[in-house]
């Protein structure tokens, strides 16, 4: 039907099926159709739904007779830049997510709902002809709003965002009241050149000015800065944007974490006069929005975001950075499951610009990527300023006497530490108080009933807690099975570490930092402030406390459980367990004193941890490429994964067996291409369902792909699909 060509329009909504649809455009829109990223209202089943216009196609598949009109147009301009729809179709398609859902679950909140951009507006406030009459001895009984009136009588205009970095908004506000200041909104003004730096940028040492020499900031290339612990990657980070923003352009910055490392978003601040954007989970809907548009309209300037930053719109973007390009939260692990740090990449060749990323323990796949001239190789191999690399022990555990899971040796350095007003670093994978309740009688052990797993306990909650899916009560004292007294709560967690370092240095502060320590707001303050104060303290924690840090003071960092990464079914484990520990000993001497680190082990001859330690991560990953390359396994072939859970043990089982018959049907296992599986999931049971996956590897991408395209479809219509819950991982970061 030639004449029907404009009043097709194609809609991705928010739904699980791998389809758009089509809907008809009303007669009195047909002369200006809505644009592809403009959002529209169309109905949808019972209800009316927001989507966003894919396109206007010549023809549909459907009867046109049946097509129902869209409701109404909500945006008159597109709401994505097409480079950035560009990368959604990219994403969905590579990822085998339909669109609707990726587009719908990335948008902030609001837009979703069809709340309309808001109109940017910045908060600045100057004295009032009262504020700016006041003599020099009034508000003295309030030491704090004076400094702030002061501050506001030297210039015309300060921003909010500026005064709110060193005041409270209490003093805001009760200024306000007096009517001594008042507020002024105004459109954002674009920084001007000469004032783009708030502080010098320090001088360079060698092997950074090499980096930086290196680094070209006009057009598409993958640099990864390969830098050890404390080698001023950040500083490589923020004179590369300075060279962006001297040409007008926008800069994505995307670090694992914000609100555990506000040190990060802080040396942004300090640095830059320009509007900066943070990005992340723990923005209200509003605040989210604010910061979406702000990127969208080009007043942002530089934009901090974690993980799903990657698909907030930018005017004009000129380099992405991408901090800790080896850690695992890059990887969205349900859902729409996305590597934003692949994707940046993709997103940085389609705007044709630069892409920086930055790990001293970068990813296999990274390494790799430098290997086949992919990625320019950037390396810094020396810390900055007069910090010198930490140095390693290995305590054996076999000829200790262990207490609550320290060494004697151990405990040792760490009262030297402290007596000489150091602080210390006690590193433990695992929240808790001890992982494992057992009656000393009978042996029973406290399980959870859902899962294949052992319940923790938790003992300041009094509770016993299931880690992997939250099942909780009440922490029993007596075995349910043979009635005993005689429980144990076995092994250690950090709970229990943190009570016993404390009752071994009852002088000194010790804080814990794991998921349960820092549900309280403020909790992560406190350790900041602590750690900051240099006086001699005692972190303990899980990785949360391995994540880029810069503790100028800790001198001593231990690794309680050093094997816990050696023994695991997962071929990526040897790798995490690498990265891991760098990044921990990492935390250990960024001052000026040398740093130690103690690793506990029962396997201090294991060869891996030998290499580790004495010829240091980079060797170390070399080792386990070789590895991976003689075992064909990632980078140097394919993988996806079909995961499979249902309620019943079977269905999971034969869902993926179904899928496998239907994907060998398509292509035959070949040494190009093959099938692992069905197999269960490393922990079977879990939340009461039984979880099975498929492994799929190819040698060529392209092929794989193909396969997977073909595949899903059917998958979705197979009669066994209705019984379980599946999903597709291409890439997957976990077994
Ligand atoms: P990384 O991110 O590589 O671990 P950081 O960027 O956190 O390292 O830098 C570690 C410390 O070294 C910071 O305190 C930083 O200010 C300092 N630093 C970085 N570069 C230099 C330099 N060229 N001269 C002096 N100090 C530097
Ligand atoms: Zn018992
Ligand atoms: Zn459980």
């Amino acid at each position: 039907m030639a004449d029907s060509k404009p009043s097709i329009i194609r809609v991705a909504v928010p739904s699980p099926l791998r389809r758009t649809f089509d809907y008809l455009i009303p007669e009195n829109l047909l002369a200006t159709p809505p644009q592809r990223g403009c959002r529209v209202a169309v109905p949808f089943g019972k209800r009316e739904v927001v989507g966003l216009v894919i396109e206007c196609p010549d023809s549909t598949d459907f009867a046109v007779e049946k097509l129902k009109p869209i409701s109404a147009v909500i945006d008159q301009q597109p709401l994505l830049p097409e480079s950035l729809f560009k990368l959604f179709i990219w994403a969905a398609n590579y990822y085998q997510h339909p669109i609707g859902d990726a587009l719908f679950s990335t948008l902030p909140v609001l837009l979703r709902s069809g709340s309309e951009l808001p109109e940017i507006q910045i908060a600045n406030w100057r004295a009032t002809t009262l504020g700016k009459g006041l003599g020099p001895d009034s508000l003295k009984r309030s030491p704090r709003q004076k400094v702030l009136m002061d501050e506001l009588l030297q210039q015309p205009l300060i921003s909010e965002e500026q005064l709110l970095e060193t005041h409270s908004r209490a003093a805001l506000k009760q200024l306000r009241e007096k009517d001594l200041i008042e507020l002024v909104l105004q459109k954002p003004q674009p920084v001007a050149l000469d004032n783009l730096l708030r502080e010098q940028p320090l001088q360079l040492h060698q092997s950074q000015q090499k980096a930086m020499d290196a680094i070209e900031i006009h057009g598409f290339k993958s640099w990864l800065l390969d830098g050890v612990t404390g080698s001023g990657k950040t500083e490589i980070y923020l004179q590369s944007i300075e060279k962006v923003l001297r040409y007008g352009r926008q800069t994505l910055v995307l670090i694992p974490e914000i609100s555990l490392t506000p040190q990060t978003e802080k040396r942004f601040r300090d640095r830059f006069n320009v509007p900066l954007v943070t990005l992340h989970s723990g923005l209200t809907d509003k605040a989210r929005l604010e910061a979406w548009a702000r990127a969208k309209s080009g007043d942002a300037q530089i934009i901090l975001g974690t993980r799903s930053a990657i698909f907030t719109p930018l005017k004009d973007p000129g380099l992405i950075i991408l901090d800790e390009e080896h850690d695992q939260s890059y990887k969205q692990q349900e859902g729409f499951r996305y590597s934003a740090r692949d994707l940046a990449v993709i997103r940085a060749k389609q705007e044709n610009i630069p892409i920086i990323l930055g790990s001293a323990t970068p990813s296999l796949e990274s390494l790799n990527n430098c290997d086949k001239q992919r990625y320019q190789h950037l390396v810094l191999d020396t810390r900055a300023g007069n910090a010198s690399p930490p140095s390693w022990n290995i305590v054996d555990l076999k000829t200790e006497t262990l207490e609550c899971g320290i060494a004697s040796s151990t405990l040792a350095a760490i009262r030297a530490a402290i007596s000489q007003k150091q602080q210390v670093l006690v590193f433990l994978n695992r929240r808790g108080f001890a992982p494992t309740l057992l009656c000393h009688q009978c042996g029973w052990v406290a399980e959870c009933r859902s899962c294949d797993a052992r319940l923790t306990v938790h003992r300041g909650r009094g509770r016993l807690i299931c880690h992997h899916c939250n099942y909780q009560q009440r922490t029993v004292h007596q075995c349910p099975s043979c009635q005993s007294r005689e429980l144990i709560a076995a092994g250690e967690g950090t709970e229990r570490s943190e009570a016993w370092l404390q009752d071994c240095f009852p002088e000194t502060p010790v804080l814990r930092v794991d998921r349960d320590s820092t549900r309280n707001k403020g909790a992560m303050q406190k350790v900041f402030d602590t750690a900051n104060s240099g006086e001699p303290c005692i972190l303990v924690g899980t990785q949360m406390l391995a994540k880029g840090h810069h503790f100028a003071n800790i001198t001593l960092v231990v690794v309680l459980d050093a094997d816990s990464g050696l023994f695991s079914a997962d071929f990526r484990s040897h790798e995490r367990m690498g990265q891991l520990l760098v990044q921990v000993a990492g935390r250990s001497g960024r001052g000026s004193t040398a740093g130690k680190v103690i690793l506990q082990t029962h396997q201090p001859e294991h060869p891996l941890l030998q290499l580790l330690i004495s010829q240091g991560y980079s060797q170390y990953a070399k080792l386990l490429l070789d590895q991976r390359q003689l075992t064909q396994l990632p980078p140097f072939n394919q993988m996806a994964i079909i995961r499979a859970e249902s309620n019943n043990p079977n269905q999971a089982e034969m869902f993926l067996r179904a899928a496998r018959g239907l994907a060998e049907a398509i292509a035959p296992p070949s040494p190009k291409l093959g099938y692992i599986g069905p197999l269960p999931a490393l922990m079977e049971k879990r939340a009461g369902r039984f979880r099975f996956l498929l492994q799929l590897s190819g040698q060529r991408r392209g092929d794989l792909q193909q396969l997977l395209s073909t595949l899903c479809p059917q998958l979705e219509r197979l009669p066994e699909a209705r019984k379980v819950r599946w999903s597709i991982d291409v890439d997957p970061q976990e077994l």
